[in-house]
């Protein structure tokens, strides 16, 4: 039986490997289908500290997971399709049917960006499309970009990327904002800001060029298409926690979200880190704090075990 499994390997996961490794509980980590989580897709990262150059999403998750290994964590690939968090010990299996049991766990699935879904969008990921501002706004400095969606964080990143953007035109699918008043209020008065309502995108532009240029638009009342000559496309309609398995055992929010108190679910030993539980901040660095948060708790669950 194993001390501690940790389901998830982006920063939350890995911080969380890195301090069960040190303190002697030799963590198994199981890697689900993206390694290194969302940060994989994320070109450079400037907001992570001791980096002052910046440093990209994938060398960041291979340094990490080094540290880890360094200090004897285990690696395994598999993604955990179904689990007993109620059995003792907690039971989870993997897709080849394998089982593994444990005494504790720590739960790092992060939550994955909502995008359109368009053939043109995936292909310009990393190339212009993006699902945070907040990691890849400063990159858009004195050019257009657009942001679709209409909730909170929507507009809360159309507002930041106005420090560095030369326009942002926000992009929303009915006449009115899910998001809330004082946003919106906020939104709507800002020089720098456009709304384009009614409207969806139809296809991400890259004229050859293989990096966003612009976007063809559809207004879904008149049927009307138009383009916008745009540098940055910033999707934001949405995050979707990756808790599916955890359905029906541990506490979730509407959204799927896990309820924590410093890291604790409604379950002992069942423990979350990272974008599985914080809808909020979902940054590497909160991610990582959190997974050294549950790595402390889990230790401390542990003693109180013997
Ligand atoms: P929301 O679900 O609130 O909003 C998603 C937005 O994206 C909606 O406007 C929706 O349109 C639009 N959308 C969804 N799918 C598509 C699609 N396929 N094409 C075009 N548009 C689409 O998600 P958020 O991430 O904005 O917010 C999540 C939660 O976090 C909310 O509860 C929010 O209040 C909260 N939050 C709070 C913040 C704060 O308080 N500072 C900051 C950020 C988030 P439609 O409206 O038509 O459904």
């Amino acid at each position: 039986m194993e001390n501690v499994v940790i389901v998830g390997t982006g920063p939350a996961g890995l911080t969380a490997a890195i301090y069960t490794a040190r303190a002697n509980l030799n963590p198994l980590v199981i890697e689900g289908f993206q390694p290194g989580g969302q940060l994989i897709t994320t070109a450079d990262i400037e907001n992570y500290p001791g980096f002052p150059e910046g440093i990209s999403g994938p060398e960041l998750m291979d340094l990490c997971r080094r540290q880890a290994e360094r200090f004897g964590a285990r690696f395994k690939s598999g993604e955990v399709v179904s689990a007993c968090l109620t059995c003792l010990p907690h039971r989870l299996t993997l897709g080849d049917g394998e089982t593994i049991e444990a005494k504790t766990i720590i739960i790092s699935t992060g939550a994955s960006a909502q995008y359109l879904g368009l053939e043109s969008e995936q292909k310009l990921i990393g190339r212009g499309v993006s699902g945070c501002a907040t990691c890849d706004g400063a990159f858009y400095r004195d050019v257009p970009v657009a942001v679709v969606g209409g909730g909170d964080t929507a507009l809360e990143e159309a507002l930041f990327l106005t420090h560095f953007a030369s326009k942002v035109t926000v992009i929303h699918r009915r006449d009115q904002f899910r998001a809330s008043k004082i946003m919106a209020d906020r939104l709507l008065a800002h020089p720098k800001i456009e709304v384009i309502w009614d409207s969806v995108i139809e296809e991400v532009l890259d004229i050859a060029k293989n990096e966003v240029t612009g976007i063809k638009l559809r207004n879904i009342k008149t049927g009307e298409i138009s383009e916008l000559a745009v540098s940055g496309l910033f999707v934001a309609i949405g995050h979707k926690p990756n808790t599916k398995v955890f359905t029906g055992q541990l506490d979730m929010d509407h959204a799927g979200y896990l309820i924590t108190r410093n890291t604790c679910t409604n379950i002992d030993g069942v423990f979350a880190a990272g974008d599985v539980q914080d809808s909020i901040y979902r940054q590497a660095v909160t991610a990582a704090g959190s997974g050294c948060m549950a790595a402390r708790e889990t230790e401390r669950f542990l003693e109180g075990m013997k």
